[in-house]
């Protein structure tokens, strides 16, 4: 039913550009990219590892045999289909199992299996006789306390005995009651509560505090402190974890006030390049013979799925109603679906009941679509400033070395001012962009 994107109105957002939100968006897009992906990142990139004590020796581990996690555990690791840890579990799972634990800051991308990792930590730590809170676990929000939750659920589906209590608002319990569960997972500001004030946790007799996304976390106003907080309250011998997708300077200076002594493992993302692209621009007068071009290059090449992308929420909602009335099977993403939608959305789309996905920067930001062969800037990426935004164009278009196929990017200029920018862009990449006519295309294929 492609007849439902058409454009609707939105007058709040007739012209706001969709960069505009990005600040606040961070723990949403955090929460897409765990909804769409069901699996491993690919990466060739070696971890690097900074060990707190040099001299000791370095383990890594290519099996979860070798950890000697309990039965119950292994267990509910295959039945999870994972075969051997992943490039960061090989060496941050022996660290955080070590006897007497180690204490770690570990940084990699979302996807490569975090989140497994501290999980499986938590799990192996606790004692299940005894019935009172062992593992804190702080998230930046609720929804993404949940999807963690769930994989506590999902590995210790064969050692029921370990119980997870949600820390969140709206998480209502008597005063003066204690908590019974081992793991409690939750956000700052209720964890903090549920610690001091209410004293629902001995913060004392917790043996492993994990910090999740911590460069999302410290983008919350009032969060970083919440968590110092609590990490004030834990014994000296209290294991610290701290992840993190992303490790600007903040979130390294907030790392050390909650991790001290710290192991540290970095896994540098895959790097995306230009050289396996095509790159052209069209040249226009307006949105209606970008349309146009657009419908030319459709009519020349069989394109198996594109990727449009626009400047603002109005543009791709107009666009995306143009191009299912010319007969598009068309997907629309945009700023305000619900996160659950828009993972909804890419999902269909990368299953290909879709062609083509109309979506504005931010919906589209970090999402990888592997098998689009064409990408096209309807508008050219700028930043806030409306100076040409050369890691977006990068991120748009770019593929990993090894895994990207060969791909066609097109992109639409439509003014001096975009003209300028596309120049600009091509001597930043120091690649050429090549005119395409698109009343005469013969020459792509
Ligand atoms: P991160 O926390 O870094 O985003 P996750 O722990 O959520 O990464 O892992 C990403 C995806 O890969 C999840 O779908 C997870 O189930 C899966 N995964 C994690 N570890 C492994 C593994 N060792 N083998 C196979 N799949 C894994």
């Amino acid at each position: 039913d492609s007849s439902s994107v058409a454009a609707k109105s939105e007058p709040e957002a007739e012209t706001k550009p969709a960069d505009e939100d990005d600040e606040e968006n961070k723990a949403a897009q955090s929460l897409l990219n765990k909804l769409i992906r069901n699996n491993l990142v690919n990466t060739t990139n070696q971890v690097e590892v900074l060990q707190k004590d040099p001299n000791s020796p370095l383990y890594s581990v290519k099996s979860f045999e070798e950890l000697r996690l309990k039965p119950q555990l292994l267990q509910g690791v295959y039945a999870m289909g994972f075969n051997r840890p992943s490039k960061i579990q090989e060496t941050a799972l022996p660290m955080m199992l070590a006897e007497p634990p180690q204490n770690l800051i570990a940084q990699s991308q979302s996807g490569t299996g975090k989140t497994a990792a501290f999980v499986l930590a938590m799990l192996s730590h606790v004692d299940p006789n005894n019935k009172y809170p062992q593992c804190l676990c702080v998230s930046p929000t609720y929804e993404l306390a949940l999807q963690t939750g769930k994989v506590i659920e999902q590995m210790g589906k064969y050692y029921p005995e370990v119980k997870l209590v949600y820390a969140i608002r709206g998480n209502k319990l008597q005063r003066g009651m204690k908590l019974q569960e081992q793991i409690v997972i939750g956000t700052p500001g209720t964890m903090l509560d549920w610690c001091s004030k209410f004293k629902f946790i001995d913060p004392k007799k917790i043996r492993v505090f994990v910090l999740d996304e911590a460069d999302v976390m410290i983008a919350t106003q009032g969060h970083q402190d919440q968590s110092i907080r609590i990490q004030r309250m834990l014994p000296k011998n209290c294991q610290m974890l701290l992840f993190s997708a992303t490790f600007e300077e903040s979130v390294w200076n907030f790392a050390q006030r909650i991790v001290p002594d710290p192991n540290i493992i970095k896994l540098k993302r895959e790097e995306e390049t230009l050289d396996t692209i095509k790159q052209y621009f069209v040249l226009c007068n307006s949105k209606e013979e970008k349309f146009q071009a657009l419908c030319n290059i459709y009519g020349a090449i069989t394109i198996a799925q594109a990727m449009i992308f626009c400047h603002t929420r109005k543009t791709a909602g107009w666009l995306a109603g143009e191009l299912s009335r010319e007969g598009h099977q068309v997907a629309l993403l945009s700023g305000e679906m619900q996160v659950e939608q828009r993972a909804a959305v890419i999902e269909r789309f990368r299953d290909g009941k879709e062609k083509v996905l109309v979506t504005t920067n931010v919906c589209a930001r970090g999402i990888d679509v592997e098998q689009v062969s064409v990408v096209i800037n309807f508008d050219l990426p700028v930043d806030k400033d409306g100076n040409p935004d050369n890691e977006t164009y990068l991120h748009r278009i770019g593929r990993t070395g090894r895994f990207g196929k060969r791909g066609l990017a097109i992109n639409m200029v439509d003014s001096r001012m975009s003209m300028n920018i596309l120049n600009r862009i091509q001597e930043h990449f120091n690649k050429r962009i090549e005119r395409l006519d698109t009343d005469d295309l013969d020459e792509i294929e």
